[in-house]
């Protein structure tokens, strides 16, 4: 059975990969804050499949990041897969923007990513085999107002992911991400008010928001072999947003 390790998997999108693919690999689920989430998600999940453990760790802190990295080794071997979920908005002027958000959002959403794909290739390289899958946004491809410093790292992620994709092809390494649009979870009930969601949905052509389930699965199918061609992809989950 091949291993996944899902960063951020204690809510939201990432606690609905875990769920996804319980069945089919052993997990490594992370967490930062929410450990009693991660804790009942483990129980959950080792009634389907004995083979995951959970892990705490700040991955934007390369510390952390190796303790999160060994303890999967030392349960499962080679982690094959790395799914990069974790990751935090914020919401403000640029103006009104601090030094102290920057590192906070940078040290999350993308810091994070360098970090824990840099640990993660070695023996991705050795077995010729790995498959990377970054949770990036609609805002990383089409910018949103008061949300600059979120989307300048959902960017990033995209052109991380391009480049990356080209430098590891030679690797058996597949390197993809996934856009969603507006998903319903913690962050986005975070970013807006009950009016400004009812606003949102009316320019959605699908009329609602996507469910982590749905993101789950188009992650499901881009991990396995029947994805094999597709690599430098940013794949789009946004109902028709655009
Ligand atoms: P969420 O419900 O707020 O959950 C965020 C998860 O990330 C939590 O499990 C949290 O863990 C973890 N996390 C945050 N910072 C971390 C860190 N430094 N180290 C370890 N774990 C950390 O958010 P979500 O909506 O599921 O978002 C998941 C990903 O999808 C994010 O990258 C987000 O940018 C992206 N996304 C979301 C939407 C949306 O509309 N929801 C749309 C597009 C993209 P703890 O609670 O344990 O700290």
């Amino acid at each position: 059975m091949k291993t996944v390790l899902i960063t951020g998997s204690s809510r939201g999108i990432g606690r609905a990969i875990a769920r996804r693919l319980a069945g089919s690999y052993n997990l490594i689920i992370n967490y930062n804050h929410s450990k009693d989430k991660a804790l009942s998600l483990l129980d959950e999940l080792r009634e389907i499949n004995p083979n995951v453990i959970a892990v705490k760790a700040d991955v934007s802190k390369e510390e952390e990041v190796e303790r999160l990295f060994s303890l999967g080794e030392k349960n499962f071997g080679t982690i094959d897969v790395l799914v990069n979920n974790a990751g935090i908005s914020h919401f403000s002027l640029i103006q009104d923007t601090s030094s102290e958000d920057f590192e906070r959002i940078v040290g999350s959403n993308l810091r994070s990513v360098f970090l824990t794909t840099k640990r993660a290739l070695s023996p991705m390289i050795s077995q010729k085999y790995g498959v990377i899958i970054n949770i990036s946004s609609i805002w990383g491809k089409e910018g949103a107002a008061m949300e600059s410093l979120y989307s300048l790292t959902k960017g990033g992620i995209n052109a991380f992911t391009k480049s990356l994709s080209k430098e590891l092809s030679p690797s058996g390494i597949r390197v993809n991400a996934i856009a969603p649009g507006i998903v319903d979870t913690d962050m986005m009930r975070g970013d807006f008010n009950s009016e400004e969601l009812v606003e949102l949905k009316k320019d959605l052509p699908l009329g609602r928001f996507a469910k982590p389930s749905e993101v789950a699965d188009l992650l499901a199918f881009l991990i396995s072999d029947e994805a094999s061609y597709i690599t430098g992809n940013i794949a789009d989950i946004n109902g028709g947003f655009y």
